[in-house]
């Protein structure tokens, strides 16, 4: 069997689509545009990149962004100032704060603060905490965009097995909760995992999101598995690599996400369908 790909560029274009169209709808209504604003401290090359990334897809789509950029030595206090100001600002239904923060800033309490009906990254505990209830709010952006991955195979997965490998607050847990929802046998495996290949070879879907090039051996893949690979990691040459040994998966999976080109477009996608929803609760 070889898989077929799925393309996370081609999927995430389409329902872009939707949210441009949906956009010009509440425009020509007399409604403002959805509004986004991406709160940046520091210079990391990475996150720069990132977020114009996230302001070009906001463009494209006819949302509202603005950057407010603050220096690398910024204050917790000038920070949380930002937030705050940003949470009380009627024209933008999304906040976000780009990760990683400089060292001397507290990550944790800035999510926090951030109202958590604006909350267009999912990060907040009342958001992960809808979810954990089953009545999600604003979803995290990957899970969100993996489960959009997953339906575009058009494979119904409630009932099936999902192993998950990765263990994070802000992918492999959510993604756990998005699977459970979805009606899944969820099964997350960590670095304190003692079988990690018999968790891989029970998954009839495989989530990894580790960040470890090459750590699932695609002969463990589950002959007809769908196989999702968030990680991504630059290597020395500058390419991209997932957690997935992709030519030797390719040849027993049904689907597979290609890294680059994958989860990464639709994590992006996610970002603009939270911030439409905030929007569109607004407008209610
Ligand atoms: P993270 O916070 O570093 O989490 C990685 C998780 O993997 C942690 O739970 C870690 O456990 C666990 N882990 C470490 N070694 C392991 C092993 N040998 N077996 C199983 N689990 C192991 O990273 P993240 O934010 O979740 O991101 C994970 C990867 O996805 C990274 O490569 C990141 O760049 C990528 N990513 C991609 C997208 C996208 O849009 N494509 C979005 C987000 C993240 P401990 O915490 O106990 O160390």
């Amino acid at each position: 069997m070889t898989a077929q790909i799925l393309n996370g560029n081609r999927i995430a274009k389409q329902l872009r689509q939707g949210i441009a169209e949906q956009t010009t709808q509440l425009i020509a209504k007399g409604y403002r545009a959805p509004g986004l604003a991406v709160v940046l401290v520091g210079d990391d090359p990475a996150s720069h990149v990132y977020v114009s990334h996230k302001q070009r897809d906001c463009a494209q789509v006819g949302f509202h962004s603005e950057l407010l950029h603050l220096p690398n030595d910024a204050t917790q206090q000038q920070l949380e100032d930002a937030v705050t100001g940003l949470n009380a600002r009627k024209d933008i239904d999304g906040v976000l704060v780009q990760v990683p923060l400089p060292d001397q800033l507290d990550a944790q309490r800035i999510v926090e603060l951030i109202d958590p009906s604006k909350d267009v990254d999912g990060f907040h505990p009342y958001n992960l905490g809808r979810l954990a209830i089953r009545q999600p709010a604003l979803r995290p952006c990957t899970a969100r965009g993996v489960m959009a991955l997953l339906e575009a195979t058009n494979i119904p997965i409630r009932g099936l097995d999902a192993t998950i490998v990765g263990a994070s607050n802000h992918v492999g847990r959510p993604m756990g909760l998005e699977l459970l929802l979805a009606g899944c046998t969820v099964t997350t495996a960590h670095k304190f995992s003692k079988n990690l290949a018999a968790n891989v070879q029970n998954a009839d879907i495989l989530v990894s999101a580790v960040g470890k090039p090459g750590l699932i051996d695609g002969n463990w893949v589950k002959p007809g598995a769908i196989v999702v690979d968030v990680g991504i990691t630059r290597d020395d040459q500058g390419k991209l690599n997932g957690d997935i040994q992709f030519e030797a998966a390719k040849q027993r999976a049904s689907w597979i996400t290609p890294v680059p080109g994958g989860v990464g477009p639709m994590t992006r996608l996610g970002l603009l369908q939270n911030t439409l929803q905030v929007a569109l609760q607004q407008l209610r």
